[in-house]
């Protein structure tokens, strides 16, 4: 089992960097909510799974809830 995944394995069944992410935006969601304006656009971070992107996206609470873990996508598959 040496070396396969990482400790416990990803939430979400997801790949580490985008289980991360999808975690700091469901903190972000969680501080957006406490505002109380579900209509009001926040930045999430971009769940694509490279380590070197930084890329932010502006979405609803709304829309970022209706997401799927790992569909969070700051860009259109245009490389880094
Ligand atoms: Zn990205």
């Amino acid at each position: 089992m040496k070396g396969a995944g990482g400790p416990a394995g990803p939430p979400f069944g997801l790949e580490p960097a985008v289980s991360i992410r999808r975690f700091v935006n469901d903190e972000i969601a969680s501080v957006a909510a406490r505002w109380g304006d579900e209509g009001a656009e926040f930045e999430f971070i971009c769940e694509c799974g490279e380590l070197r992107c930084g890329r932010f996206l502006k979405l609803t609470l709304a829309d970022y809830r209706a997401s799927a873990p790992g569909s969070v996508i700051g860009h259109a598959g245009d490389g880094l």
